[in-house]
């Protein structure tokens, strides 16, 4: 493999629009707007109602579903466009812009689902079982749920519109402090500036001392901006908390586990079994400690490479392995992949105000997806390319199910991405045949793992208790929060591998923590349940497939419990998540044998 300077593939979304000054963009926000409006004058204040008719609320389902539709394309083109140039203020303006509009039209709307919360229940129980509503009955048993938490309609009203000057103008602050911070680091004698993925790339540098310069500079970095991150993440806890107030939640995750479709019980269950398991990371970096030769751990190691030297991959390699391995699943997975890099689906390259790391977005069921990353030719971004696809072809195959239904519930939201991830290691682990490459590779493995389950739980465990000493005692200084952080984080790892005090300012660099409290434990939940899935794939091959796809193409139709209830397994018990963290625990001792 050679070093490449191939040109990384950038997107096309002509698709949506031509471009910022496109004419339909504004003609579409405006189209929305009116529509939202048309809808608000026919149905507000007939939903509400004893005498309510279910063909009458299915007109209105397919109308408010038609107008979504229509409303979600100017703002979808306009983060994608933002993505890619965060610095531009033509881009930044047209996303606020369309976010302006977005306010406005979802204004209009609050009604719809506050009045479906508001129909008797004596109607809902007699117009939810015909057979109008049996495409949306999910949905309108998920609204009604969810209206036990509902404020009067002024009230909703107040909080749509303000949206963009409270927690989510706060939020996008935080992203463009991080888009712009520069780390400066001297490499060959020279201060280089460099953007948070180059300098978090260094992290996975085999030379020590380069790992040590990263991480100080990031450090450093964060610290300059310490004071921002702790005002902004105190009062968007503070906002969390007033509004959980008003909305009757009672714990601080209660508002995610019921977006989530799933029970605290169950999250908990999940998050203690994980906690449990802390051991695995601790014995995995014994095993690294040695294998590095070092013999003490800190932060910066975590992601040293075990194999020295490894090899770059070209974005063309990348592509070939990742739909060979998919095609081998099934030749239609990577049917699915390929029009990603045919037409240009994808924007891989590295550039001045791009935002950092990796996303698929799925626009509506009618719209193909599109999928962000930094290729830096790492391994690692192997991994991320199916990921992304593996969201990507969830995306496409949940297309059959209307846009209400079309977005998968956050911890079903990893499963493809996760799935496909294990496809393309299982299949670079047939590849190798010395012992060493295995190693390395398996190592690799573990320690995505790691972070997708373990890490993310550790969060999850961190964020629990920063919610709940902002309520308690008030706004929290950035020393706490850096103590919460280190106390969870280093939990972890136990003995093996001490974080040191430099690592207690990262926690304001993890963009979730910020944007979507609680997110986090979705990962682990995905990951575990993927290695269950996996497992049941190695059983029984070709049957698992169709069932496979099936349960992709359900997309949020249905709750997680019974979707994975369907494949035969149980959410509530500890030893279906246990079963997941022996999987991790069997790589860890096959790495440890591997290492002789
Ligand atoms: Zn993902």
């Amino acid at each position: 493999m050679i070093q490449s300077t191939e040109t990384l593939p950038t997107w096309d979304l002509s698709d949506l629009y031509a471009g910022v000054y496109d004419p339909r963009l504004d003609a579409d926000m405006q189209a929305g707007k009116g529509q939202a409006e048309a809808f608000a004058r026919r149905f507000k204040g007939t939903i509400a109602s004893a005498t309510v008719t279910a063909p009458h609320l299915r007109t209105a389902l397919d109308e408010y579903e038609s107008l979504l539709r229509i409303q979600y394309r100017p703002q979808a083109f306009a983060s994608l466009l933002f993505s890619t140039n965060t610095q531009d203020p033509a881009r930044g303006a047209l996303l606020q812009k369309s976010r302006e509009f977005g306010s406005a039209a979802g204004t209009l709307l609050v009604f719809f689902d506050l009045e479906i919360g508001q129909i008797p229940a004596s109607t809902y129980e007699r117009i939810s079982q015909s057979q109008e509503l049996a495409p949306y009955r999910h949905y309108l048993d998920h609204q009604r749920k969810l209206a036990a938490h509902n404020l009067s309609e002024p009230e909703e009203k107040i909080l749509v519109e303000t949206a963009n000057v409270r927690g989510q103008a706060l939020s996008r602050l935080s992203t463009e402090i991080s888009t712009r911070t520069r780390y400066r680091l001297e490499r060959g004698g020279q201060m280089q500036e460099l953007t948070q993925s180059q300098v978090l790339a260094l992290l996975h540098d085999p030379d020590r001392e380069v790992r040590r310069a990263a991480a100080e500079s990031v450090t450093a970095a964060l610290k300059q901006n310490t004071y921002l991150a702790t005002f902004i993440y105190n009062t968007l806890l503070h906002e969390k908390d007033v509004l959980d107030r008003l909305r009757r939640y009672e714990a601080p995750a209660s508002s995610r586990h019921l977006d989530n479709e799933l029970s605290g019980e169950v999250v908990e269950v999940m998050s203690q079994v994980c906690a449990d398991n802390f051991g695995i990371v601790a014995e995995y970096y014994q095993l690294k400690r040695r294998l590095l030769g070092l013999d003490e751990l800190t932060h910066y190691d975590r992601y040293a490479p075990i194999a020295a030297g490894e090899e770059p991959i070209s974005f063309a390699q990348a592509q070939g392995m990742v739909l060979e391995a998919f095609g081998g699943f099934s030749p239609r997975l990577a049917q699915m992949a390929e029009p990603f890099f045919s037409k240009r689906w994808i924007d891989a390259a590295l550039g001045e105000g791009k935002r950092g790391g990796a996303f698929c977005a799925g626009v509506t069921p009618d719209l193909h997806p599109y999928v962000l990353l930094n290729y830096t030719s790492q391994p690692r971004d192997v991994m991320t390319l199916a990921h992304e696809l593996g969201h990507g072809i969830h995306d496409i195959l949940a297309s059959r199910n209307h846009l209400l239904d079309y977005y998968p519930v956050l911890p079903m939201a990893e499963t493809a991405s996760t799935f496909g991830e294990i496809l393309v290691f299982d299949h670079l682990k047939k590849r190798f045949s010395s012992s060493q490459d295995r190693l390395a590779l398996l190592c690799h493995k573990i320690e995505d793992t790691f972070a997708t389950v373990f890490r993310q739980i550790a969060m999850y465990r961190f964020e629990q208790e920063a919610h709940q000493a902002r309520r308690t005692q008030g706004e929290l200084s950035s020393d706490r929060f850096g103590g919460l952080w280190q106390k969870h984080m280093q939990a972890m790892f136990g003995e093996a591998l001490k974080l040191g005090d430099g690592h207690a300012c990262w926690w304001s660099y993890i963009p979730h923590i910020v944007s979507t409290p609680f997110y986090v434990y979705a990962y682990a939940f995905g990951e575990l349940l993927v290695l269950a899935l996996y497992a049941c794939y190695q059983r029984e091959g070709q049957d698992f497939v169709e069932k496979y796809f099936e349960l992709l193409a359900a997309g949020g139709s249905r709750a997680p419990g019974e979707l994975v209830g369907a494949m035969g397994f149980d959410i509530t018990s500890r030893d279906f998540w246990q079963g997941g963290c022996d999987v991790i625990r069997q790589r860890v001792e096959e790495a440890v044998k591997l290492a002789g």
